[in-house]
């Protein structure tokens, strides 16, 4: 059975997909109002109010105009276009034909007149205002003109007075048309800038939420969001995952010795050295002040300790300052995560590996190897007690 979501395979042959969707839909629409055209014409046939050659005739024209426009805006090939529906064109045949209609039906040549008010009103909602009069001109146009054949060629069933009424009615609607088409154009293209603008506004507006404006990395509230789905991924594999507390050392010399700007500076370097320095999958957000947080999944804490360490190192020997005049480093602390600790817990305990990692002299990186608080039930057993104090584990630093 079809749902309301998935759409039927011929209907996507038929209609295509994307943006050609929408535009042969509004051929669609114009085949439709061909096909009740049609069928009026062919009512009127069977009345006898018309021949029946100029139904075939107005039949074949309205089939092969549509066949034309269909084929071409369905094959993609109007896409180069600025109005890929061919809406001007497509307009100014209808127009013709209508105009044919007017002078090969007779008698009730009167009621065409809605016909070429609604082929023009179709066409312009896809118009620029200038388009728009351009259409309401070709129309007026083209009527005058057929209507001053039959009188030069003294048709029998046409009056001056007759003429002269039709001309005063389809001018007077298609100047009407003409004018609320252009406001609607006008009012068209002021919306679409409008949400262009409104759009670029929201892509800026997302960047000031998630993104700290001095070093460019995430901010703390897109950072918590990250390792929020970090955690709900992990619940659903069980991959290992870490998160490492990375603070600057003595940050607070640096802004006394060589001024707040050069202390900014030093943000900036040591978020652009740890970028390079990461895998694309790790996250590294300014967490506060001089204190940075850094997500690292499918890790294990021993692997996490290999890419901190080398980010230390690299921040060590990078020189610092106008000239390269001084050198900072970094204190971390790393946590891998419990199953069942919450986010707050498990940056806690990185937090904790990053205390001790600055109480033992900084410059160093330490991995958080506390009791757990809360035991997994199926890794503890049931009568241990649990221990709140953090305990710390040093790997073998590299030299720096
Ligand atoms: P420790 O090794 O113990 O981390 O010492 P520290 O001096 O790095 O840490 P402390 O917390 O004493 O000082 C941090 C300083 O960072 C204080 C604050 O003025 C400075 N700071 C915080 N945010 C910024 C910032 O955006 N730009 C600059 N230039 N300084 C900042
Ligand atoms: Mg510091
Ligand atoms: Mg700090």
């Amino acid at each position: 059975m079809t749902t309301l979501r998935s759409i039927p395979p011929w209907v996507t042959w038929i209609t295509g997909t994307g943006p050609v969707r929408r535009h042969v839909m509004f051929c669609l629409g114009a085949g439709l109002i061909y096909a009740i055209t049609g069928a009026i014409l062919a009512h009127s046939v069977w009345l006898g109010l018309i021949p029946e050659r100029v139904f075939w005739l107005l039949l074949g024209c309205m089939l092969s105009t549509f066949v034309v426009f269909f084929t071409l805006v369905r094959s993609g090939w109007t896409q180069r276009f600025e109005d890929p529906v061919l809406a001007l064109p497509h307009g100014m045949v209808s127009v013709l034909m209508v105009v044919l209609a007017y002078v090969l039906i007779g008698d009730y040549r009167g009621d065409t007149i809605i016909l070429l008010a609604q082929a023009v009103a179709v066409a312009m909602f896809r118009l620029r205002p200038r388009q728009c009069l351009f259409l309401g001109a070709w129309a007026t146009g083209w009527l005058s003109l057929a209507q001053f054949g039959l009188v030069w060629t003294g048709a029998s069933n046409f009056s001056v007075h007759r003429g002269l009424t039709h001309f005063g009615v389809s001018a007077a609607s298609l100047m009407a048309l003409a004018v609320v088409a252009m406001w609607i154009s006008a009012m068209r293209q002021r919306i679409s800038r409008q949400s262009d603008e409104l759009r670029q506004t929201l892509v800026q507006a997302q960047a000031l939420a998630t993104t700290d404006m001095l070093t460019g990395l995430l901010n703390r509230r897109a950072m918590t969001d990250h390792v929020d789905n970090e955690l709900a991924c992990i619940s659903r594999s069980k991959h290992p995952a870490c998160v490492a507390l990375i603070d600057i050392d003595h940050f607070k010399k640096v802004n006394d010795h060589y001024g707040h700007r050069m202390g900014d500076e030093v943000l900036r370097a040591f978020a652009s050295l740890a970028q390079g320095d990461l895998r694309q999958v790790d996250k590294l957000a300014r967490w506060g002040g001089e204190e940075f947080l850094l997500l690292m999944p499918h890790v294990e804490a021993s692997q996490a300790f290999v890419a901190v360490e080398r980010l230390r190192n690299s921040i060590a020997v990078h020189p610092m300052g106008d000239n390269g005049t001084f050198n900072v480093t970094i204190s971390a602390g790393i946590a891998q995560f419990r199953p069942g600790e919450t986010m707050d817990q498990w940056i806690e305990r990185a937090d904790h590996a990053l205390y001790r990692a600055k109480q033992e002299g900084r410059n160093q990186c330490l991995i958080d190897d506390s009791v757990p608080a809360v035991p997994p039930a199926d890794t503890a057993p049931p009568a241990a007690p649990a221990s709140r104090a953090p305990n710390v584990v040093r790997l073998q630093p590299s030299s720096s």
